[in-house]
Parts: C-alpha cells; sequence; structure tokens
C-alpha cells in the first residue's frame, strides 16, 4: 500500500452559532468535493428531509461523527462540533481531535453568543481556526460590521484574506488579497463557476491597505518571509500563504475569508484555506498523555506525535449505532493499526481486537485494512470501549483522556 502522507490530512471541524450556515456549507464541501451529487437545500424542508432520509437508509449521514472528503489530493476529514450548549461535552471532546476548524460567522448579525462559547473552548485546547463570513447575499448585510464583532467580542487579532465584492443582492465575489486578483462569481446557485479578473479600479486603494496590513501582520510571525520582502520589497504568495498558516497555528492572528454558502461562492476558496492554513496532524504539537489519576493537568506532558512507526494510539471520540451495528470513531494519533489487530483499552484495561475498520464517505463507507497516524476512521465491533476511551499498543499502553465524561451514544436505527 502507498505510504499515506500524512501533510495531505486535515483534521477540521465546522462550527457556528444555529443557523449561521453549518449545515449547508458543509453540503457545498460535499458537493464540491464531489463525494455527494445530491444536495439537501435547507431553505427546501422537502427536499432535506429526503436527503437526509436517504442518507439514513444507507446508514450515514452528513452529521455523521467524521466523513471524508478529497480535494485537490487532500484528504479533509470533517468532525462533527455539535453547535448547541447541551452538548458541551461532545463539542471538547470533539475539539480535541481535530486539528482545526471553521469558524462561520453571520454576516448580518456578525458574533452569536455560541460562537462566543465555542472559540473558547477552541482556545482551551489551542485549536488553528478560519473564520468564514457567511450569507453575504443577505439582505442587512455588513461584511466589515461583521468584521468589527471580531475584535469586540472575541478580542483576537483578525486578519482579512479577502474584501468582498458587493453586498447583499450585488454580492459578486471576493478581491483575494493573497493572489491580489478578484474571483467573480457567475452562473447558477448549484455549480456556481468563478474566474479571476483584475481587481474592481474602485476597490484598488482600499485593497492595497488591506494588503499591506496582511503583510505586516503576516510576516511579523515568520522571519525568512520577513527577509524575503526587505529584499525585494514583496513576497511570493508560497511565503505569505507559509506565513498566514504559522500565524494561524501559533494562534497570533486569525484569518477571515467570506461569502455565501447558499450561493456557493466562496466555498472552494474556503476549501483551498482549509489546506493552505490550517495544519495537518505533522504541523501541531500532538496531543498530551493525561495525567495520572487525581492528578493535575501537567502543562509539560509527554505529547504523542503523528508518527505512523511509533506504538500505536488512538482516542475513540464518538459511538454512532445504526443498522449495521455499533460504530466507534477513533482519532489515530501514533502509529499504524491493521486490522486483526489487538490492542489496549487503556482507561478500562482490557484488550480489543480490531476487526472491520471504515472511512465514512458522505454516500458510502469504504472499508480500509489499516490506518496510520493523524487520520480518523470508524471501527465495527469493539467489543467495550466508550468515547473518551483510549486504545494503545501494550508496549506504550498511554491514556490521553481523564475526563469523567457521560458516554453519547447516538442512535439512528
Ligand atoms: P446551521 O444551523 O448553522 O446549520 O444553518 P443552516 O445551514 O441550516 O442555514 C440556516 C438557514 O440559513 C437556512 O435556511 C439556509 O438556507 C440559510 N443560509 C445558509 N447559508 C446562507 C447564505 O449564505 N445566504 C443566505 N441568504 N441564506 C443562507
Amino acid at each position: 500500500m502507498a505510504e499515506t502522507d500524512l501533510t495531505k490530512i486535515r483534521n477540521i471541524g465546522i462550527t457556528a452559532h444555529i443557523d449561521a450556515g453549518k449545515t449547508t456549507t458543509t453540503e457545498r464541501i460535499l458537493y464540491y468535493t464531489g463525494v455527494s451529487h445530491k444536495i439537501g437545500e435547507v431553505h427546501d424542508g422537502n427536499t432535506t428531509t429526503d436527503y437526509m432520509a436517504q442518507e439514513r437508509e444507507r446508514g450515514i449521514t452528513i452529521t455523521s461523527a467524521a466523513v471524508t472528503c478529497e480535494w485537490k489530493n487532500h484528504n479533509i476529514n470533517i468532525i462533527d462540533t455539535p453547535g448547541h450548549i447541551d452538548f458541551n461535552i461532545e463539542v471538547n471532546r470533539s475539539l480535541r481531535v481535530l486539528d482545526g476548524a471553521i469558524f462561520i460567522i453571520e454576516g448580518v448579525a456578525g458574533v452569536q453568543p455560541q460562537s462566543e462559547t465555542n472559540w473558547r473552548l477552541a482556545d482551551r485546547y489551542n485549536v488553528p481556526r478560519l473564520i468564514f463570513i457567511n450569507k453575504l447575499d443577505r439582505t442587512g448585510a455588513d461584511f466589515y460590521r461583521a468584521f468589527d464583532t471580531l475584535k469586540e467580542k472575541l478580542d483576537i487579532v483578525a486578519l482579512p484574506l479577502q474584501l468582498p465584492i458587493g453586498i447583499e443582492d450585488g454580492f459578486l465575489g471576493v478581491v483575494d488579497l493573497v493572489e491580489m486578483k478578484a474571483i467573480i462569481w457567475e452562473g447558477g446557485e448549484l455549480g456556481a463557476k468563478f474566474h479571476d479578473e483584475e481587481i474592481p479600479a474602485d476597490m484598488l486603494e482600499k485593497a492595497k491597505e488591506a494588503r499591506q496590513v496582511l503583510l505586516d501582520t503576516a510576516l511579523a510571525v515568520d522571519d525568512a518571509g520577513m527577509e524575503e520582502y526587505f529584499e525585494k520589497g514583496d513576497v511570493s504568495v508560497e511565503t505569505l500563504k507559509r506565513a498566514i498558516k504559522t500565524g494561524t497555528i501559533t494562534g497570533a492572528f486569525r484569518p477571515v475569508m467570506c461569502g455565501t454558502a447558499f450561493k456557493n461562492k466562496g466555498v472552494q476558496p474556503l476549501l483551498d484555506g482549509v489546506l493552505d492554513y490550517l495544519p495537518s496532524p505533522v504541523d501541531v504539537p500532538g496531543i498530551k498523555v493525561a495525567p495520572e489519576e487525581g492528578q493535575d493537568e501537567d502543562p509539560n506532558a509527554r505529547r504523542i506525535k503523528a508518527d505512523p512507526a511509533a506504538p500505536f494510539a488512538g482516542l475513540a471520540f464518538k459511538i454512532i449505532n445504526d443498522k449495521y451495528g455499533s460504530l466507534t470513531f477513533v482519532r489515530v494519533y501514533a502509529g499504524t493499526l491493521k486490522s486483526g489487530d489487538s490492542v489496549l483499552n487503556t482507561t478500562k484495561g482490557h484488550k480489543e481486537r480490531i476487526g472491520r475498520m471504515y472511512k465514512m464517505h458522505a454516500d458510502k463507507r469504504q472499508e480500509i485494512t489499516e490506518v496510520v497516524a493523524g487520520d480518523i476512521a470508524a471501527f465495527v465491533g469493539l467489543k467495550d470501549t466508550g468515547t473518551g476511551d483510549t486504545l494503545a499498543a501494550a508496549e506504550d499502553p498511554v491514556v490521553l483522556e481523564r475526563m469523567a465524561f457521560p458516554v453519547p451514544v447516538i442512535d439512528i436505527s
């Protein structure tokens, strides 16, 4: 089997205040990544219900614990992050197992309470974040006002990577400040196409100013980029992207993109942004080993790095019962696991034998024979492993989580 390139994996979550567009954005992403050719329109109750009913029929839903899609030769695992406050425990755990997140903010209302709550949780786990200001087509949408609420409510350095061209009915596209070009969409709502253009003359000054802010802010965290800038007076797109990614991972600033998921404007650039600016499993420091029973969290605790050759370690983060039985979703942190292998459930202290393993796509489940560090898979037939349990190789029986969480089991059979 070809070796998995860990730099081409992204484990991300999408989070939003209710109604800001998480479902729509997720569906558009699945559409563009080709795993889902039918789109459930959330504004049209029937279609959505049909869509969800069909998905349920197949035992997989887009609200599955983790769905894998492909974009430009990368595998993006989208991990479901429940938006509602009641699911705080689940939000906590899902934030733990992902390496980056998209925060969707409403273009009319700006930052809303649930986003604030989830933002603080993401802070706790140092999750790198991309912000997407959505619904710019709506009456009353105002990118700049929504942008201001990022600073006011989240107290962050928000860094626009794009500026909108037009607004409300007249929202046409964006100025891409990284490549300094305009992206204009045309055509129908589904499968809308875009093309690159010159930046509209009336926006040029504003775009230049915004790009200068982008350069100053991004290059401040990237010595090599700063050097290139001093030498040439500008930097290459690659350098700028690397600098933005560095700032995103360190939390020095939070990049902001925008569009309308519903009208399909901005979703493809957002997917590019996931590849360019959110980290792969090898870009992040790795999960900390849990403290001994009764001990406090140790800031210097050993971290498990994404190394396929290391002893296996993974965290069960969700269990879903569907008509095929019980699926245990596991984020693999280290090692390589093959079906038929035996591991320890180090939380409960017993052995588990690994049976079938799957990758979940929006429209099918794909059986796999091995899963490597950094990736996510669903296991069938574990005998007694709950959410939050660690599975690890007997030679290095680490425990990754010791929080006393109730076990959320979703039943969709
Ligand atoms: P969620 O609760 O965050 O999952 O939000 P949904 O994706 O279900 O969207 C809530 C409502 O907003 C639905 O009626 C969508 O059709 C609508 N919606 C989502 N994105 C957009 C957008 O970009 N523009 C407009 N005008 N409506 C949108």
